[in-house]
């Protein structure tokens, strides 16, 4: 919600900025821009607690898109890994199968889940930033903070692989991002694999809550990150 007192103080700031941001779009200069942004965004928005509902909502929601994502990469690589095996290997298959059924019907469900917290997302700059910075589909290389995130979970970007550059499938856009606990090579690197030990799992996915008071810097740069790119 908008700070009445804050409108009627900053009216000549706020039309410098909407100047700014028709230059600045069209220019190389991202981060500037996204930096402006967020100082509007201090200036103007007050209402951290829809905010902060309306972030952790929607960041959780993309990682869920990234874990079934992944998680059908590894099951597609298990199935042509098992298709070719044993017959106890193939017995497996069936239930690979079935569970790829399942995380399809998962992923629309997901997808019109982040649609709808997209449409509702609150207006200002928060949102402008927001869709500006998604209009890329590969985004989340932009942000040196993301890629090193990625590498101390123990993730891809801390390996020569490349997994989080060359993104699996073309009808999984909303799925693309770094890893999380289902990404078939970590699992693979971390558990040969076997099932991710707890221990694992929280490394490679730690968890965050935007809605919990005051943040912890976890959660102060997964805001940054996700809601503006910022490192
Ligand atoms: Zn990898
Ligand atoms: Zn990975
Ligand atoms: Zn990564």
């Amino acid at each position: 919600m908008k700070n009445p007192v804050k409108q009627i103080r900053f009216p000549a700031l706020e039309e410098i900025l909407d100047l700014i941001q028709d230059v600045a779009e069209t220019s190389s200069r991202w981060i500037n821009w996204q930096i402006i942004r967020g100082k509007r965004h201090i200036l103007w928005e007050t209402d951290w607690d829809v905010v902060s509902r309306w972030a952790q909502s929607i960041i959780e929601t993309e990682e869920r898109l990234r874990q079934i994502t992944q998680r059908e990469n590894f099951l597609k690589k298990y199935i042509h890994k098992y298709h070719a095996g044993s017959e106890a290997a193939k017995a497996a298959l069936p239930d690979f199968i079935e569970e790829l059924i399942a995380l399809d019907h998962e992923y629309m469900r997901l997808e019109r889940i982040y649609d709808t917290l997209l449409a509702g997302c609150p207006v200002g700059p928060i949102r402008s930033g927001y869709e500006w910075i998604r209009k890329e589909p590969q985004w989340y290389l932009k942000s040196e903070w993301l890629r090193q995130d990625c590498a101390r979970r123990g993730g891809c970007c801390g390996r020569q692989c490349k997994c989080c550059e060359n993104p699996p499938d073309p009808m999984r856009r909303k799925g693309w991002g770094h890893c999380t606990a289902q990404c078939a090579c970590c699992n693979d690197e971390l558990e040969d694999g076997f099932r991710l030990t707890e221990r694992n799992r929280r490394m490679l996915q730690p968890d965050f809550d935007l809605t919990v008071y005051p943040w912890s810097d976890y959660s102060r740069e997964i805001f940054r990150a996700y809601i503006w790119s910022l490192d």
